[in-house]
């Protein structure tokens, strides 16, 4: 008989959240325990109709008392919980096996940490809480046996690559590795004319030529911060050193990335761009299901080519690098002044090319410390946010 793999899905109702719900529907096996929501309580209510979770968390109380109506007017019996608190309370408790970090920004941080405490199976797509405090994240789940499953496609394509280990990441299977390649789009501006930088809207940022995705990740993909925050995960998640880590400018999307090994093997993972397919990777790891996405067909795909990115034309690729090795709280640092700075671009305050003078100046001005404790990196944080949005109210670059 097959078993039930009881999950919670943190941020049910974004980009991950959506793809991770249509790779349920093929496969019955799974069972809600919650779904959660900022603000969305229409689609959170759909969601709830259909899958009948446990618990549904609103985390901001604006529309609680209606969805909550609506959810006892129906044939539902899924109970609403509001707040952020509950956020970690979906995430840790006894009867989940599985959850899904799929909360954008550091807002994921909290219930990624309570599943990681907890010990269980954590499909990682918030990359931003392991770039914040990825030491602390990863010495976590050392201890509570917790399997980390790397959903970004480049991550879940490395993952993929190397040996399969019980733990679902262990320094094992990083032994023989020479260095790793995480490919790159170059996202929506990799051929733009340099001098028309400064006339990019938010509009054309969030077009992303290959992926379909959130607004805050399609902007780090168009500065290529996305990268850069995936060169700090994969330093982390895989325990290299940042001699071992490249990125190269894929632009077909086809190689997800790859792994060199010492005898001059390189192992790859392909695939059509659809993120189906690392999710129902992480839902079914060790073993295998249907993700719903087009096989890929090489034939009819053309050319498959690779470069060196451009580190000039995006500077916010070299941050992340530069952020590495420097170490400690520099990554968290990066992180924060980078959602106010994305933020800010996308509410028309500052231009495109301001993202990354902002960010910089900010790593500039925090000296970086060790991250010792949470309490260190949550002061760090508040610190970056804060001069990051000084910066912008003084009409800095
Ligand atoms: P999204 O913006 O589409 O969805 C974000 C989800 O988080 C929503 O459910 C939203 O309600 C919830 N949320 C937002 N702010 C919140 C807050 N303050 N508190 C609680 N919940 C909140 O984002 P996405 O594109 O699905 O990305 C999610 C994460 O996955 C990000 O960390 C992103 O970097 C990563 N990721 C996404 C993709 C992709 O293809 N979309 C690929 C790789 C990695
Ligand atoms: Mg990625």
């Amino acid at each position: 008989m097959e078993t039930t793999t009881t999950i919670t899905i943190l941020g049910s109702t974004g980009s991950i959240g959506v793809s991770t719900l249509a790779v349920i529907d093929k496969n019955p096996a799974y069972r809600l325990h919650a779904l959660t929501a900022y603000s969305n309580s229409n689609l959170l209510f759909e969601q709830c109709q259909k899958y009948q979770p446990t618990y549904a968390v609103l985390v901001n109380d604006g529309d609680a008392a209606v969805l909550a109506d609506r959810l006892a007017a129906s044939t539902c019996r899924t109970q609403l919980l509001v707040g952020k608190e509950a956020l970690e309370q979906v995430a840790s408790a006894s009867d989940v096996d599985t959850v899904m970090a799929a909360i954008v920004g550091t807002a994921g941080l909290q219930g990624t940490l309570a599943a990681v405490n907890s010990g269980k199976k954590v499909l990682l797509a918030n990359k931003e809480s392991l770039v914040m405090c990825g030491e602390l994240f990863m010495a976590a789940a050392a201890d509570s046996g917790a399997r980390i499953i790397p959903i970004d496609s480049e991550h879940n394509a490395i993952f993929q690559c190397l040996p399969l280990a019980a733990s679902g990441l262990d320094k094992a299977q990083t032994k023989f590795v020479d260095k790793i390649v995480l490919t790159a789009s170059g996202g929506p501006f990799l051929h733009t004319e340099l001098d028309s930088f400064d006339k990019i809207t938010p509009e054309m940022a969030v077009r992303h030529p290959k992926w379909e995705m959130g607004k805050k990740i399609s902007v780090d993909s168009a500065t290529m911060m996305n990268k850069g925050l995936e060169f700090i995960e994969a330093s982390y998640l895989f325990g290299l050193d940042h001699s071992q880590i490249e990125v190269l400018i894929h632009p077909q999307s086809v190689v997800h990335s790859m792994v060199h090994y010492l005898d001059g093997s390189v192992l790859a993972q392909m695939g059509t761009p659809d993120m189906r397919i690392p999710i129902a990777y992480g839902l079914a790891w060790p073993e295998r299901i249907a993700s719903g996405a087009k096989s890929l067909d090489l034939a009819a795909g053309g050319t498959l080519e690779f470069q060196k990115p451009d580190l000039q034309r995006f500077p916010c690729l070299r941050l992340g690098m530069e952020a590495v090795k420097l170490g400690g709280t520099a990554p968290a640092i990066l992180n924060a002044a980078n959602e106010i700075a994305v933020a800010a671009f996308l509410a028309g305050t500052v231009s495109f090319l301001q993202i990354a003078r902002i960010n910089e100046a900010v790593m500039k001005k925090i000296p970086c410390e060790a991250a010792a404790s949470l309490a260190i990196i949550q002061d760090i944080d508040d610190s970056a946010r804060k001069l990051a949005k000084e910066l912008i109210l003084k009409g800095f670059c």
